[in-house]
């Protein structure tokens, strides 16, 4: 991961960032950084790998769909919490989505929106990001949901599937920080987080 370059285009694009050694590191700054607020998350492995919606939850009102809550009334909150799905070192943003609450989230509505993204996440340039997220991180995803999809069964590329099953319902690229979101920060770690 180069990090200066990504640090330096996604400023450029109207992003804050901030970038931590170890995936722990990065969940204690969130944790201190939001307190008092709602705070929406999105699906993510690397949420819940490091426990950051338990440390947040004893001093937030946490709305997460995996742990039970409506995805909707995550839609309100005062903070969205999402990894990417895929990031390029040139700064576009690559989502996949199903249900489509984490892209919504992530392109409008919340006063603030923070990306947790490892080092795994952040390729060289568009095209491997969107590889990335559709070879990878989909089938892992659709394996993990146990959906009747062609990944699922390998886990080892996309099929570019007409299942009625499909995780990948839309893409998103998102090129500049949105208007409808008044700050959104990227908190990067040199660890691998997630899939
Ligand atoms: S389009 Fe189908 S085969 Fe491709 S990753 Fe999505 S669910 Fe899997």
């Amino acid at each position: 991961m180069n990090y200066e370059k990504l640090e330096k285009n996604l400023k450029a694009n109207g992003f804050a960032v901030s970038h931590f050694k170890t995936g722990k590191e990065a969940a204690e700054y969130l944790n201190a950084k939001i307190d008092g607020k709602s705070v929406g998350i999105g699906g993510s492995m690397s949420i819940k790998e490091l426990g950051l919606s338990d440390m947040l939850r004893s001093h937030n009102n946490v709305i997460w769909h995996w742990e039970g809550d409506n995805p909707k009334d995550a839609m309100q909150s005062d903070v969205y919490l999402l990894t990417p799905n895929g990031l390029s070192e040139n700064g576009e943003i690559v989502n996949i989505d199903g249900t489509c609450n984490r892209i919504s989230s992530a392109l409008f509505g919340h006063p603030e929106v923070y990306y947790l993204v490892g080092s795994n996440k952040v390729k060289e340039n568009y095209e491997e990001a969107l590889w990335y997220a559709q070879n990878v991180v989909s089938p892992k995803n659709a394996m993990r949901l146990n959906r009747k999809t062609p990944c699922a069964v390998k886990g080892d590329k996309c099929y570019h599937c007409s299942s009625p099953e499909s995780i990948c319902c839309a893409l998103s690229v998102i090129w500049r920080k949105p208007f409808g979101i008044e700050y959104c920060e990227f908190v990067v770690v040199d660890e691998e987080l997630g899939f």
